[in-house]
């Protein structure tokens, strides 16, 4: 089933960046509206980080929601640090 990649995204216009579909590390993307650009990479080592922190935060949010008037269990994580990311993904995390 082909179909499951997502679009990576500009992380500060939120349009889909372009470049070579060769599969090349050192093919270059950018994005078309502000031209931020790195190599393919590059681009797959900051969007992975950016998976990890989504990822992380549904789950700390989902088990919040899940413990939430339990009185017995107490949750004291602090929550995901948001940060910015050059290049980000439109990954959706379901819980
Ligand atoms: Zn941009």
């Amino acid at each position: 089933m082909a179909g499951a990649s997502h679009s990576i995204l500009c992380g500060r216009c939120k349009v889909p960046i372009e470049g070579p579909s060769d599969g090349n590390d050192q093919s270059v993307f950018s994005c078309p509206r502000c031209g931020v650009s790195d190599t393919r990479k590059e681009v797959l080592r900051i969007v992975a980080k950016h998976v990890e922190e989504i990822t992380a935060r549904a789950m700390q949010e989902g088990l919040r929601n899940s413990m939430r008037g339990n009185r017995f269990i107490k949750l004291d994580s602090k929550p995901v640090p948001k940060r910015t990311y050059k290049f980000i993904s439109d990954f959706k995390p379901k819980f």
